[in-house]
């Protein structure tokens, strides 16, 4: 039996309940597999593979918490310290009450490749707790992330493990669970990125992500003689990642027709009016439906996915499989040419097999949506300094590390597979540094 796969044997084995990590690792270990045969014998010798799928370390605690009626809450909290190799693990904390271990180890995990991805000294981590923000008051968030903090503060440092958001983990979040820590511990350290621009924080750090997946959408489209500019864009989601690549992309003169929510999808024929997004989502913390009631043309389709929207290019922002076989089978057919991945993993398999079938561009998420942690570890820098960047100068990086990921997920794509098989350029290219990091270190 080959390697790749003995060790997924081993691993269904351990972990018969991570339905959502087993996923993940199936996925990763198969597009692995030409470096994997190419090394065989040295990859062995070193358990690297058996290393590489257990993480380090995973913490798993009790958040008790009290609501503004007086009612106890106790919660599940999380921290996977997957992969230290190349730098402190670093990765979001994601509040949901969909969280658990297998879905942070299947996080975690992807992130230690996309961190690589970056060419930025981060390792992979990933955490949160099935908590759910919405609804909750300022007052009972605060009291949340106190009490998460209370119990995470032993086990992260800006030397050690380094989280910032995710889904459910935005601005406010992560200033009450740095305000904690900081009261805990005394120190005044970039132990958290994603910061407020008052205490730590990062210039372009919340447009990073959209950005970074318009950048790198953009050289994908310029390796194919074509530009952005006329294109149109279908676009889920409407948190951060969605609203800074709507703007971004309207910005290089695309149309963008659609956005989302867990509740259903705007389709507006003019164009998605940001100032109205920003308005519901940031100001109001509302639901998109609201939008409709404002803009005259555009049409809200109750409990649907945007897919069946005709377009150009497709941008998924919102989630794990959002977009399932049949889904990728009518972006297809109604002509869409390219997908790249703003959320994690928002593709199943199915549909990742449909794009690579049709030999559309597709850029999977730990390439796309590498800039925001990207742009955290620019953030990391910044705090060890103790200097701020200007904007220009943090957009012109992240820019810069976009447009190298394109290529080296392009020329791996090629050494390993064939050229534009980004599945397997993202996962080789991210794997290699790690892989060499690992074997050096010796048996840790
Ligand atoms: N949650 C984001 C991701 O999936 C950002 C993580 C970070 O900035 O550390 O990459």
């Amino acid at each position: 039996m080959s390697y790749v796969n003995e060790v997924y044997e081993m691993l269904q084995k351990k972990h018969p309940y991570e339905a959502e990590f087993l996923e993940a690792a199936k996925r990763i270990l198969d597009s692995l597999t030409p470096i994997v045969d190419a090394n065989e014998d040295l990859y062995r010798r070193n358990a690297l593979l058996e290393r590489f799928v257990e993480p380090e370390r995973i913490v798993s605690f009790r958040v008790p918490w009290t609501d503004d009626q007086g009612k106890n809450h106790v919660n599940l909290g999380y921290r996977v310290q997957f992969n230290s190799a190349i730098g402190p693990y670093k990765g979001g904390l994601r509040f949901h009450p969909t969280v658990n271990q297998s879905i942070l180890k299947f996080l975690g995990m992807e992130q230690i490749l996309k961190n690589s991805l970056t060419g930025l000294p981060i390792g992979g981590g990933k955490g949160g707790a099935d908590f759910d923000p919405h609804g909750r008051s300022d007052a009972e968030v605060m009291r949340f992330c106190q009490s998460f903090m209370t119990e995470l503060y032993k086990y992260i440092g800006k030397d050690v493990d380094v989280p910032a958001g995710d889904i459910g983990v935005g601005g406010r979040e992560v200033a009450y669970l740095y305000g904690q820590y900081k009261r805990i511990t005394n120190l005044y350290e970039g132990v958290l990125t994603g910061k407020g621009l008052s205490f730590g924080g990062s210039l372009a750090r919340p447009e990073a992500t959209g950005y970074g997946l318009i950048y790198i959408t953009e050289e994908m489209l310029r390796a194919a003689g074509e530009e952005l500019k006329g294109k149109s864009v279908v676009v889920s989601g409407s948190g951060n990642v969605a609203q800074y690549a709507i703007q971004k992309a309207q910005e290089r003169g695309a149309l963008v027709l659609s956005c989302s929510d867990s509740d259903g999808f705007i389709y507006d024929p003019d164009g998605i009016k940001l100032d109205l997004l920003f308005e519901i989502k940031q100001k109001r913390r509302g639901r998109i439906r609201e939008y409709a009631e404002k803009a005259p043309r555009s049409e809200y389709h109750a409990g649907e996915k945007p897919w069946s929207v005709k377009c150009d290019i497709a941008l998924p922002c919102a989630t794990q499989n959002e977009i399932n076989g049949e889904d990728a089978k009518k972006l297809l057919k109604n002509g869409c040419t390219v997908v790249a991945e703003g959320a994690n993993m928002p593709s199943d398999e199915e549909a990742i097999d449909a794009y690579l079938a049709a030999k559309i561009l597709y850029m999977p998420a730990k390439a796309a949506n590498a800039g925001g942690v990207a742009v955290s570890a620019l953030e990391m820098s910044q705090n060890s300094e103790r200097l701020s960047w200007s904007f220009e100068e943090v957009d012109s990086r992240l820019k810069d590390i976009m447009v190298n990921i394109y290529r080296n997920v392009s020329a791996a794509s090629e050494k390993y597979a064939h050229k534009g098989n980004f599945v397997i350029g993202a996962n080789v290219a991210g794997f290699e540094k790690v892989a060499a990091a690992m074997l050096a270190q010796g048996l840790v």
